[in-house]
């Protein structure tokens, strides 16, 4: 077995696992061994009965006082046991396991693993997992790892083809140098990738994530070192000197720049007429009011006699733009007489239409083109492009700056964001922009209203949603899963939407979006959400930052605990841009006191970088059994806010490495700036 070798090669991959591994980006084993499981899971103390609690996946140890029965009546077989405590009742019930009344003794002791569901007032746990306590005890010693799949894989089909490739001969080539990785207490690679998958114990799993989230973080510092060479100094072809439009696009505004716009629009200004090109990263919170600096920034070109382009990472936030653009535009034209032209495009576009786009963005009909970044790459041209600017997006890599040189003239590059990153972690991450920030909102119309709630307090919070539709307006709900896990007692948007359908009146359309979805059927739902077609919207984080339905007023956010700080207030970032009050609510399952003293930290703040500061405090480094945080950055391992020391030591580590890199280093560089791929991420 070679390590480039297909994963068709194990046994057991026949057609449809390999379509399976394919849809996750698995070709090869070097491609299996590299996905990393999402979380682990850990088995639990068992609990009796007495201390057992409704709608949570547990272990709880008891004895049966009858031996099981058979129930008889149905098309499946039932066996059916009782546990009783204290008064207390559990009904176990299996299918099709009619073994199990010969292997469950009654009078001796087990565990029973699942959830206990009520059911016509009584408690039930179907299909439990059933364990001896000596069994049991072992597997308390170990951590299992949970992966984020496609339909159709199953965790146990990748446990097994992963531990195929470990019962062969250590397979990969260490890359760190061994003086380094003694330097830094690393531990060697086969064992690091190996304990990542398996942990032997915690202490394993603690080394292997420590290795390899350094290594995601060295990779990319390399990564991130080469491009800087790539556009070292590159000379300001694009000089834009006179603002008099941006003037007087500002004195039409309905309201006045806030300090901090005015500061970043005076940086941005600056770069126009200095000896290089713009390469600058507006970072400010969501709801700080970047778009309308894009704005001036295009308006600063055209007027200068350059094209411009604005690139989202959905139709939906490119729409969204080109509609405001369009309509400020207009407004501009109306003051000034001046007329800007943009255009859209879109993949949802027809054929037609993007060719019609792509004439004028080459014959410079159009002066500003706003679009999705896949598309803006694909095929291309313009007469003469001095702008691009990258919103939403905190991937900026290989790929797009390949695609800029191509067109030959180095433009002004400005990317935006809203990720709250720490000062010192975004100078290694972004090392070779220059950093705008805006740190102060624009007065707000009114402070969202939070709170941290219990899942007993839903009911209140459905006739509170309900009464906020009668009223107009919308709902987001967020859940932390697609659809139900075996592996995880979590909220999920598809059972959850069928739940609330009942629960609210049929007059209230619910709907469901998550991340598996197509695009085109995203789309569609994202804008009958906009247009109130849909008044509840459960979903999970796909919802992207920047989107914008002032009518919504209400977020709810189930299994709050599970979620970092700072992709919670992102999220909430989705509510309070209209004139009405809104509200944020956010449910913990679970009493946890600590989760709960996290939560808070929302309701007191909303700054941005404090919560992600405290938050990181809080959680501190032991957390490594948490879902990953994800959505802000794709590491896979190792988190931004929790591994800065990590990053730190990796961004150090890389400049010791300016020049020339060791052969496998080279090899495995080049491999991750080919799979960070269109992006590395920035
Ligand atoms: P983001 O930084 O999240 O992209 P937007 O640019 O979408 O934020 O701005 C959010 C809202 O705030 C928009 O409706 C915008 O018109 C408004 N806005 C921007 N700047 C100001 C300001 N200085 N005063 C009042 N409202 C503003
Ligand atoms: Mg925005």
């Amino acid at each position: 077995m070679k390590i480039t070798d297909a994963v068709r090669s194990l046994k057991g991959v026949g057609d449809k696992t390999e379509k399976s591994l394919n849809k996750l980006g698995i070709f090869t084993i070097e491609d299996l061994i590299e996905f990393y499981p999402r979380g682990y899971q850990s088995y639990e103390a068992p609990v009796y009965l007495s201390d057992a609690v409704p709608e949570k996946r547990q272990a709880i140890i008891g004895y049966l006082h009858r031996g099981l029965v058979r129930i008889p009546g149905g098309r499946v077989e039932k066996t059916s046991g009782t546990l009783i405590e204290d008064g207390r009742r559990l009904q176990l019930l299996w299918y099709r396991m009619p073994y199990l009344k010969k292997q469950i003794i009654s009078g001796k002791n087990y565990i029973f693993y699942g959830t206990v569901k009520t059911k016509n007032g009584q408690w039930t746990m179907e299909q439990p997992e059933v364990y001896e306590p000596e069994a049991y005890e072992k597997l308390q010693s170990t951590v299992q790892p949970v992966y984020s799949l496609t339909e159709g894989l199953h965790q146990k089909t990748l446990s097994k083809l992963i531990r195929q490739v470990f019962d062969e001969d250590p397979l990969f080539e260490e890359y760190l140098p061994e003086d380094l990785r003694e330097e830094l207490k690393l531990s060697e690679y086969n064992y690091a990738v190996q304990n990542i998958h398996f942990p032997e114990n915690r202490e394993a799993l603690g080394q292997a994530r420590r290795r390899l989230g350094f290594d995601e973080f060295f990779l990319f510092a390399l990564a991130i070192q080469r491009m800087k060479h790539f556009r070292e100094r590159s000379e300001n072809r694009h000089r834009a000197a006179s603002l008099t439009w941006a003037g007087a696009f500002i004195k039409g505004l309905s309201y006045t720049l806030t300090g901090a716009q005015m500061r970043a629009w005076e940086d941005i200004s600056r770069d126009f007429s200095g000896d290089h090109a713009m390469n600058r990263l507006l970072q400010g919170d969501v709801g700080s009011g970047k778009t309308v600096l894009a704005q001036l920034a295009l308006l600063t070109g055209v007027q200068a006699g350059y094209q411009g382009c604005l690139m989202a990472p959905t139709e939906v936030l490119a729409r969204q733009h080109y509609e405001s653009f369009v309509r400020d535009f207009e407004k501009f034209r109306e003051d000034t007489g001046i007329n800007i032209r943009c255009g859209l495009l879109i993949g949802s576009m027809k054929a037609g239409e993007k060719r019609r786009i792509y004439a004028a963005a080459a014959s410079h009909e159009i002066d500003i083109l706003i679009g999705t970044h896949a598309l803006i790459q694909e095929g291309l041209t313009f007469e003469n492009l001095g702008l691009v600017i990258t919103d939403e997006q905190h991937r900026f890599g290989v790929n797009q700056r390949e695609w800029l040189s191509g067109k030959g003239r180095t433009p002004h590059i400005l990317v935006m964001s809203a990720t709250p990153i720490p000062r010192t972690l975004a100078i290694v991450l972004y090392g070779d922009l220059d950093i705008s920030v805006i740190d102060e909102f624009p007065a707000r119309r009114k402070p969202i209203k939070n709170c941290v709630v219990d899942t007993g307090y839903r009911p209140a919070a459905y006739r509170f949603i309900e009464k906020q539709v009668r009223e107009g307006h919308q709902v987001y709900i967020i859940c932390p899963m697609v659809e139900e896990s075996e592996m995880m007692d979590l909220e999920n948007v598809i059972d959850y939407t069928d739940r609330l359908k009942n629960i609210l009146p049929p007059h209230i359309c619910v709907e469901y979006l998550h991340g598996k979805m197509n695009g085109a059927r995203k789309d569609a739902i994202m804008e009958r959400f906009r247009d109130n077609e849909i008044q509840v919207l459960v979903s999970t984080t796909v919802i992207e930052v920047g989107i914008n339905v002032p009518n919504a007023t209400v977020m709810m956010v189930e299994n709050a605990e599970r979620f970092g700080l700072a992709q919670l207030h992102q999220l909430r970032g989705r509510v309070g841009r209209g004139e009405a009050q809104s509200y944020c609510i956010f449910v913990q399952s679970g009493k946890s006191d600590r989760s709960k003293e996290r939560l808070e930290i929302l309701v007191h703040s909303n700054d941005g970088f404090y919560i992600a500061g405290e938050d990181l405090k809080l959680r501190g480094p032991g957390d490594m059994f948490g879902l990953r945080q994800s959505g802000l950055m794709d590491f896979h391992i190792a988190d931004l806010y929790q591994d800065g020391d990590l990053l730190q030591m990796a961004g150090d580590c890389a400049k010791k490495f300016k020049n020339e890199l060791p052969e496998n280093l080279e090899r495995r560089m080049n491999r991750y700036m080919l799979m960070a791929g269109k992006d590395i991420v920035l």
